[in-house]
């Protein structure tokens, strides 16, 4: 993989070389996909399924032949359960909405993991405030490792889904969620998996972990903002109902009554974001052209070499060191601030986030404002891993 095929990460910034670490908010994109928007929209553009003339039809077709490339990248038994959203936060939504409507009532309990992205969190907390349910935390160590023993006394008769992420935006927790789904199909509850930190660097099959849903983001996947996937098994797409009503939804409109339209089409209501579309299908191509599990070991030899030269770095202390990590290192500097961390090093062209991460909650168990969060992609180098703990050493002495 060249880092030229990313012509962003060829720019300066305050006159350094861009150091892009904050790949756990977006990726960069790559030629193929770019070249894959604007040729959408030089040659293609058109609205959807609703459309007899050729643009429509050849755009039709190549959308739907992104669905079936999605369907074969997580492993999904029908292309049926692969629906197109914005992102994650909207295929939470959705389920949290329209399974909540079907399937939670009054007493009944969710269970979410502690550690989740406010996108796993608040939609759950609305769905049963609106329901007269209650949510349920699963706790975790101080290393960031989920307690499962904890899991299971809490989900009782009462449980109706838990929601959980594969990898933890904040402390790069790689959680055991093929065990966690075992353990509520035990219980006869089904399991939705937060994938958006998981699908661009662990291979993922919905299948092999029988999640009943699975949710993630094309933005951080090197594809373009704007495009995401819920997949959800049919067994309980069929029972939900619609989350929003409005074109291509439909069966048939009366002015007494709707029928709906059959899977996936049934939860895409509107013009979907096509463009965004294909180029998530470009981007997949671009992912198993690297091999998915190829770019997560590329991306945990740089993890683990950061880890090692940042211990050097004067009062330096990590946030989340479990044993099953994703490519993401959270830490502060002494008493710093973490925004003062990151403006320094941003004036060293070295791109990394901070703060809370959407995850507040976890930030309340650590006692901590935030942190300075650095995460790794396929395009980031060994010497880019030096230049950035290079440019943390040089920083450290002004922030004690
Ligand atoms: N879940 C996790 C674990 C995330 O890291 C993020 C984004 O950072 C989201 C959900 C929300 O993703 P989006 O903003 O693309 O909807």
């Amino acid at each position: 993989m060249q880092q030229s095929q990313f012509p962003i990460l060829q720019s300066s910034v305050y006159g350094h070389p861009l150091i892009y670490l904050d790949n756990a908010a977006t990726t960069q994109k790559p030629q193929s996909v770019i070249d894959a928007l604007t040729s959408y929209y030089t040659s293609l553009n058109s609205n959807i399924h609703r459309g007899t003339h050729y643009l429509a039809t050849a755009a039709t077709e190549r959308f739907e032949e992104v669905r079936r490339k999605v369907q074969s990248f997580i492993g999904a038994a029908d292309r049926a359960e692969v629906v197109f959203t914005r992102g994650t936060t909207e295929s939470i939504n959705l389920v949290a909405s329209s399974f909540s409507e079907r399937f939670v009532g009054e007493g009944d309990n969710v269970i979410v993991s502690a550690m989740e992205h406010h996108s796993d969190m608040v939609p759950w907390q609305m769905a049963c405030e609106s329901k007269g349910a209650s949510v349920r935390y699963i706790p975790f160590s101080d290393e960031g490792v989920l307690d499962l023993g904890a899991f299971e006394r809490l989900i009782d008769s009462h449980t109706r889904i838990v929601a959980v992420n594969h990898v933890s935006n904040t402390l790069g927790t790689v959680n055991p969620v093929g065990g966690i789904v075992r353990i509520a199909h035990g219980h006869g509850v089904p399991v939705l998996v937060d994938g958006a930190q998981a699908v661009a660097h662990i291979p993922v099959d919905v299948q092999a972990l029988d999640c009943d849903f699975y949710c993630f983001s094309g933005h951080k996947m090197y594809a373009p903002m704007g495009v995401g996937v819920m997949y959800g098994k049919r067994r309980w797409l069929d029972e939900m109902p619609p989350y929003q009503g409005g074109g291509e939804m439909i069966k048939e409109v009366t002015l007494e009554k709707t029928t709906y339209n059959e899977l996936p089409f049934k939860f895409e209501a509107g013009t979907p974001s096509v463009g965004d579309v294909l180029g998530l299908g470009a981007a997949i191509d671009f992912m198993l052209a690297e091999g998915v599990a190829n770019i997560g070991r590329h991306e945990m030899e740089l993890h683990d070499y950061a880890v090692e030269l940042m211990r050097t770095v004067p009062g330096m202390r990590f946030i989340g060191t479990a044993a099953e990590k994703a490519a993401v290192v959270s830490f502060l500097v002494g008493e710093a601030h973490p925004y003062d961390v990151g403006t320094l090093l941003d004036k060293l062209g070295v791109a990394v986030r901070t703060g809370h991460h959407c995850t507040q909650p976890i930030m309340d168990r650590y006692g901590i404002p935030g942190t300075v969060r650095a995460s790794f992609a396929v395009y980031n180098t060994l010497d880019e891993v030096e230049a950035f703990v290079n440019a943390l050493k040089r920083i450290a002495p002004m922030l004690m």
